[in-house]
C-alpha cells in the first residue's frame, strides 16, 4: 500500500490531467479542485463504562453545482479531512459521469467500529448526524453508506434528523433497510455496476467473459457482489479474493457465495477449506489473471507494484486504488483500467433511485431498479468509450473525467456566478 500517497493530491492530479484535454480558465479549474466547505468536529459520546469518548469526524462539501452533495460516511481509523475531501470530489465527478443530478459530498470518523459496542456506535453516528443536521436534507446533502457503514448506520442517521426535525423525510439519507424507505437493488448495486463494466470493457476489447479468471481484492459489500455476479451472470471464474487478513487462491476456480458465508461465519477470508493457496494481498493483486478487481481501499496499488500486474484489465470497485504513478505504468504497459467513476457508479446510482422512490413515497420492483442501473451504466460506458475514441487521451480514466468536468462546467456556466 502506497499510504504516503495524498488521496487530495491523486484527485487535483486527475482533474488537471484531464483539463489538459479541454479549454478551461485556471480560476475555474482551482474551483473544480477544491471543496466549497468541510465541517470538521469533535464528537463527545458517553462510553459503555462510563469515560467519555471524543472522536474527529468530517463531512466535505466538494460541488454543488448539478444538485444536492451526494456522497457516503466511512467509519475507519484512517479517515483524515484530506481523504474525505479526495472521496467528496470524486463523488462529483461520478454523479456526473453517469449523469444523475447530485453534486459530491463525503464523510467519516476516524475510529475503529470493531472497538466498539453496537451501543456505543449508536451514540457515536447519532452525535454524528446531530453536528450534520444543518448541512444535510434531501435537496441539501444525502449521505449514504460506506466502508463499515450499512443500512444499520443510515436508519440511526435517519431517525435523528427527522426526530430533531419534527418531520418525515427518507430521502436525507439512502442506503436504508427497505423498511425504512431503501430500495431494492441497493445492497448489490455497487458490486452490479463493477459487473456491468466488466461486461462492457470485455465486449469492447473482444475478450471473452465467460471462463475468465478473476481476481478480488477486498471482499466487503463491492467486492463480494462483483464477485458472485461475475460468476452467476457473466460465468466468470474467480480464482482469487482478499481482505484485510490476507487472499485465498484456488487456480480452477473458488466458489464465491460460500466463501462469503466463510467470511461471514468466521469473519474472514482466510481458512477458506477449498482454497489451494493462500497468497498475501499483494500476491493477489500480481496474480496472472484475465482480470483484476480491486475492492478494498485507496492507494493498494502504486507504480512498484503496477509493474507486476499481470492482468490485462482492471476494473476499479474500490475508490481511487490506483496511484497516479501507478495509473502511469499501467498505461505504458497498455493495461485497461476502468476507473471508479464509472465502475462502482452503481451504489450512488441507486442511491438515486432511492431518492426518487423516497421523494414520490412510491416504491419500484428490483427488476425495474436493475433495469434502469444498467442503462445508466451502459450509457456512460458509451459516453467513455466515445470520449476515448474521439480525443486523444491516454487513457479511460482520462476519458471519464474529460466527460464529467465539463458536465459540471457546463452546469456551472449556466447557473451563473453570483454575488
Ligand atoms: P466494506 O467495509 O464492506 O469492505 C471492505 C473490504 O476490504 C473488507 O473485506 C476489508 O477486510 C477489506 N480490506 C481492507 N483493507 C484491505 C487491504 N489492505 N487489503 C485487502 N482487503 C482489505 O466496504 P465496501 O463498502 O465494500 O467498500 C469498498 C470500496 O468500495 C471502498 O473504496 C468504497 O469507497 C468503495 N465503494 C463502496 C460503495 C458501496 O456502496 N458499498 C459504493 C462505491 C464505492
Amino acid at each position: 500500500m502506497a499510504d504516503e500517497v495524498n488521496p487530495f493530491e491523486s484527485l487535483q492530479e486527475q482533474v488537471d490531467d484531464a483539463a489538459a484535454h479541454f479549454d478551461v480558465s485556471d480560476d475555474l479549474l482551482a474551483r473544480l479542485k477544491n471543496p466549497e466547505r468541510v465541517l470538521e468536529t469533535n464528537l463527545s459520546v458517553e462510553l459503555d463504562d462510563g469515560t467519555l469518548g471524543v472522536f474527529r469526524a468530517y463531512r466535505s462539501q466538494f460541488n454543488g453545482d448539478r444538485g444536492p452533495y451526494k456522497g457516503g460516511i466511512r467509519y475507519h481509523p484512517g479517515v483524515n479531512r484530506d481523504e474525505v475531501k479526495a472521496l467528496s470530489g470524486w463523488m462529483v465527478y461520478k454523479c456526473a459521469v453517469v449523469d444523475i443530478p447530485y453534486g459530491g459530498g463525503k464523510g467519516g470518523i476516524a475510529i475503529d467500529p470493531h472497538r466498539h459496542s453496537e451501543e456505543e456506535l449508536e451514540r457515536i453516528t447519532r452525535a454524528f448526524a446531530t453536528e450534520l443536521r444543518p448541512i444535510i436534507g434531501e435537496d441539501k446533502d444525502i449521505p449514504a453508506p460506506d466502508v463499515n457503514t450499512g443500512q444499520r448506520e443510515m436508519n440511526w442517521i435517519k431517525d435523528t434528523y427527522e426526530t430533531l426535525e419534527n418531520t418525515t423525510e427518507p430521502g436525507v439519507v439512502t442506503g436504508k433497510a427497505i423498511d425504512s424507505g431503501g430500495s431494492r437493488g441497493r445492497v448489490e448495486a455497487t458490486g452490479r455496476s463493477t459487473m456491468l463494466t466488466a461486461r462492457e470493457a470485455f465486449d469492447y476489447l473482444g475478450k471473452e467473459m465467460p471462463g475468465a479468471t478473476v481476481a478480488v481484492q477486498g471482499y466487503g459489500n463491492a467486492g463480494s457482489v462483483a464477485a458472485k455476479l461475475l460468476e452467476s451472470e457473466l460465468g466468470a471464474n474467480v480464482v482469487a479474493v482478499s481482505d484485510s487478513s490476507g487472499a485465498v487462491y484456488n487456480p480452477t476456480g473458488l466458489d464465491a457465495e460460500q466463501v462469503k458465508e466463510f467470511k461471514r461465519e468466521t469473519g474472514s477470508v482466510t481458512g477458506y477449506e477449498d482454497a489451494s493457496e493462500e497468497l498475501t494481498n499483494e500476491e493477489l493483486l500480481t496474480l496472472d489473471v484475465d482480470l483484476l478487481v480491486p475492492a478494498a481501499l485507496e492507494n493498494a496499488i502504486d507504480a512498484d507494484l503496477a509493474s507486476d500486474v499481470q492482468a490485462n484489465v482492471i476494473v476499479e470497485a474500490a475508490n481511487g486504488p490506483l496511484t497516479p504513478d501507478a495509473d502511469d505504468v499501467l498505461t505504458d504497459r497498455d493495461v485497461f483500467v476502468f476507473p471508479d467513476i464509472l465502475a462502482n457508479a452503481g451504489g450512488v446510482t441507486v442511491s438515486y433511485f432511492e431518492w426518487v422512490q423516497n421523494r414520490q413515497r412510491f416504491y419500484w420492483t428490483e427488476s425495474k431498479v436493475n433495469e434502469e442501473l444498467e442503462r445508466h451504466i451502459v450509457e456512460a460506458f458509451e459516453g467513455l468509450v466515445d470520449c476515448y475514441e474521439e480525443l486523444d487521451v491516454p487513457n479511460f480514466r482520462t476519458a471519464a473525467y474529460v466527460v464529467a468536468i465539463q458536465r459540471v462546467i457546463t452546469a456551472y456556466e449556466e447557473a451563473g456566478t453570483w454575488p
